[in-house]
């Protein structure tokens, strides 16, 4: 049978080999296997002499195998080969495998081939430990082998265990001479219109590239598919989202909304007027409302999405409101309930005629709680319901959902929001706030099947928030330190101390497992490779300390972390909102969206731990009151990267160039965490970080709403639409792993 790209990778290569490539790199299917691109290539000629071989060298050598022995390890199972190439000359140069595998067969004295590796030092000789080699069968062949690395560059692949580069090499070129004519995915008319290569000549090109530029014009086109694939999805989810209408939300006047801003107590900013308005109209209209909206932390996208959900109540539609942490969607609650005052109290005593009420659905409430909240929401009770994940849960009900907010999207990922979607009859109008700013590449694809809003101004009058690194070493400063909390609390302002970690009250904890599901951020904490690691500060013990200081004699401290039950959360919340507490010592459960004004100083502990958004997050919790607020980001020995980031959080208040800095700090994984990577999956050739891949995300983003516009099934356009379904069957599978 014909082998093509959906033909699995068992029928090509060995089952063990297989099935390694499916475990270790996800690759199924031939198709997947020509899709796995070069981690680097070797420059044609670029041979090393066994004489010039020096430690730490990434080389590849042309050389015999002269000897060749394996004994059994000590201490350990299983044999230690080793053999030793000359060039004739002689140089020589050791070769070790641990747990031969076979290799003692293959590397007999007299065999001449390639071998590749980076050079280590044994007992003062040098050696190569588990090299990538491939030998020379008869002279013809090793003419020939000479003649083609002399000319071509030389893809070398990210091993993997016991698959070597060569060997995945042999196997790229074994697929690429026995597919059928590679099928492209890109229409011959965008093709033509773009310039693009055909997709079986780009493969080549990144897999047997012969000189300069190849692989990176292959490449493009490898991009340029995959930026297709992934807008084709978004093209047809958003067609599929506006192929059943919305039920318009037109306010009567004289409603909830005219109340309320009636007894704003602030202005609006222009920004939050401008999308105000662009919200209104959305909400009237049949077409749902998929928006996502961005602004800078404590630019008041509250009041933003508030406003909209009035709207819908006047209309005679319900709102949920979902946020990441119990912590959020509390303080969610109590500021919703004081910003409307009597109007949120609707069916009490007193409440206002036209009021509505606010429910609260948290997993951890009580029983009697939650029954109450379920029950507001399915009679229609309750205009507004606030919650964490367990809104999402099947038993939820809404007597008219219509519009669904979905505060910090970043920690959420498109099955949360569909799943929201999914729990009213006719389509929600849909509002995701995210104080992250978004990079448009990352906008375009992971946000792509939405439109987008951003809130760049803050209210007038907002005091700056000075930040200085602190070195933790130095005794003198950390004394200052907290002296300059103490000077705050006493001046009746308010501090958080944020930690990398709960502490060391069970031996859970004191083992690194430490975070619960809220205090695991997407944005860090940044794994540092560079220094040794040293233990974390944590909650607790930094509790211990404070309490502990002459200078914070008292002062008012209690600690705030995920692991604590909702009650006590909520209540220290309440009590720190009420200025009943002076200094909060907290994970980063308070990242996100908590908001107490009186709050002016902050210091974040280990502070070289947190990703360069992240702090930022962080460091939006204060300057939100009238008093200028005060950041200050201790660290201990912080690593050059560490330090640059640090330097850089310092440096500028500007979210989106933080953001940007952020993007190119982390590597590409990382970029498309887990829960973002919803509506995508992974990339494998863009990189999103890069500004270069955003003209070729644009475009491929113009074509595909194009083509999809004009054929939402794509029955005409059978190769793409298989594109398509494989990259959904791999998200699929990649939703299903992640549960
Ligand atoms: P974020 O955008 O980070 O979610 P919030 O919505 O929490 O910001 O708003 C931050 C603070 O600013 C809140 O205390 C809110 O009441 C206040 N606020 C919002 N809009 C305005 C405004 N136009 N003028 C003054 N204060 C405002
Ligand atoms: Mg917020």
């Amino acid at each position: 049978m014909a082998v093509t790209e959906q033909t699995p990778l068992a029928r090509l290569v060995r089952r063990g080999q297989a099935e390694q490539l499916a475990r270790t790199k996800g690759l199924h299917t031939v198709g997947d296997l020509l899709d796995y691109a070069p981690r680097r290539y070797l420059q044609p000629g670029q041979l090393t002499d066994l004489s010039e071989l020096r430690a730490g060298q990434e080389v590849m050598v042309v050389a015999e195998v002269v000897r060749a022995a394996s004994r059994p390890m000590r201490g350990r199972r299983g044999n230690l080969l080793t053999a030793v190439l000359s060039d004739g000359l002689g140089h020589e140069l050791d070769l070790t495998f641990f747990g031969s595998h076979g290799h003692e067969n293959k590397l007999r004295p007299g065999v001449r081939g390639f071998f590749a590796g980076t050079v280590g030092a044994y007992h003062g000789r040098l050696q190569l430990a588990h090299p990538d080699y491939e030998l020379f069968a008869g002279d013809d062949n090793a003419a020939r082998l000479v003649e083609h690395y002399r000319t071509h560059q030389i893809p070398v692949y990210s091993a993997t265990g016991k698959i070597y580069s060569f060997t995945i090499r042999r196997m790229v070129e074994l697929a690429l001479d026995s597919v059928e004519p590679v099928r492209d995915p890109v229409p011959a008319q965008v093709r033509e219109a773009r310039g693009l290569m055909s997709r079986a000549q780009a493969l080549e090109l990144v897999h047997r590239p012969r000189v300069g530029d190849q692989p990176r014009r292959g490449l493009a086109r490898l991009k340029y598919d995959e930026a297709l694939t992934l807008q084709v999805v978004l093209a047809q989810r958003r067609h599929q989202a506006e192929s059943v209408p919305a039920v318009p939300r037109v306010p009567p006047p004289g409603g909830l909304l005219a109340a309320f801003d009636a007894r704003l107590p602030f202005e609006l900013t222009d920004g939050q007027r401008e999308v105000g308005k662009v919200l209104a109209e959305e909400l009237a209209g049949d077409r749902p409302m998929n928006r996502l909206l961005q602004g800078e932390v404590g630019s008041g996208k509250t009041v933003v999405a508030l406003r909209a959900m009035l709207a819908v109540i006047d209309a005679g539609g319900q709102a949920a409101l979902l946020a990441p942490t119990e912590v959020l969607a509390a303080q969610h609650v109590r500021s919703i309930r004081a910003m409307l005052g009597d109007l949120a109290e609707g069916g009490l005593l007193g409440g206002s005629e036209i009021g509505t009420s606010v429910a609260l659905l948290t997993g951890s409430q009580t029983a009697a709680a939650r029954k109450r909240a379920l029950l507001d929401a399915a009679s229609g009770a309750a205009g507004i319901v606030v919650g964490t994940h367990a809104l999402i849960q099947q038993h939820v009900q809404f007597a008219d959902l219509a519009l669904v907010v979905v505060d910090e999207q970043h920690r959420f990922g498109v099955e949360q929001r569909d799943a929201l979607r999914d729990k009213a009859t006719r389509p929600p109008h849909v509002l995701v706030m995210t104080a992250t700013p978004i990079p448009r590449t990352v906008a375009m694809t992971v946000f792509g099947d939405m439109e987008t809003s951003t809130l760049r101004e803050l209210p007038r009058g907002r005091p700056p928030v000075a930040t200085y690194v602190v070195d933790a070493e130095r005794p003198g400063w950390v004394e200052r330190t907290w002296q300059r909390v103490a000077e705050e609390v006493a001046q009746g302002h308010q501090a958080y101390v944020v930690c990398p970690r709960i502490g060391d009250l069970d031996p859970d904890l004191a083992a690194g497992r430490d975070s619960t599901d809220e205090d695991v951020s997407d944005w860090g904490p940044v794994p540092d490779e560079e220094g040794p690691t040293r233990e974390l500060t944590g909650v607790h013990a930094m509790y211990d300390q404070l309490r502990a200081n002459p200078a914070l004699s008292g002062a008012r401290i209690a600690v705030l972390h995920g692991r604590l039950d909702a009650e006590t959360k909520d209540a220290t919340m309440r009590a720190f909102t009420a200025g009943e507490l002076d200094v909060l010592v907290a994970t980063t459960v308070i990242e996100v969206g908590v908001d107490v004004p009186n709050a002016t100083v902050m210091v974040v502990v280990d502070a070289d731990r947190f990703g360069v958004s992240q702090l930022h997050q962080l460091r939006g919790r204060i300057g939100r009151g009238s008093a200028p607020g005060l950041c200050l980001l201790m660290a201990t020995a912080p690593g050059p990267a560490a330090a640059e980031r640090l330097a850089a959080v310092a440096g500028t208040s500007d979210g989106f160039e933080l953001a940007r800095l952020d993007l190119a700090f982390r590597r590409e994984g990382d970029v498309l965490g887990a829960r973002q990577s919803g509506s995508t999956g992974s990339v494998r050739h863009l990189r999103l970080g890069r500004p270069e891949d955003e003209q070729i995300i644009s475009d491929a983003r113009e074509d595909a709403f194009a083509i999809v516009g004009a054929d939402p099934t794509l029955a005409g356009h059978p190769d793409l639409a298989a594109a398509v379904a494989a990259r959904l069957d791999d998200e699929q599978a990649a939703f299903l792993e992640r549960g």
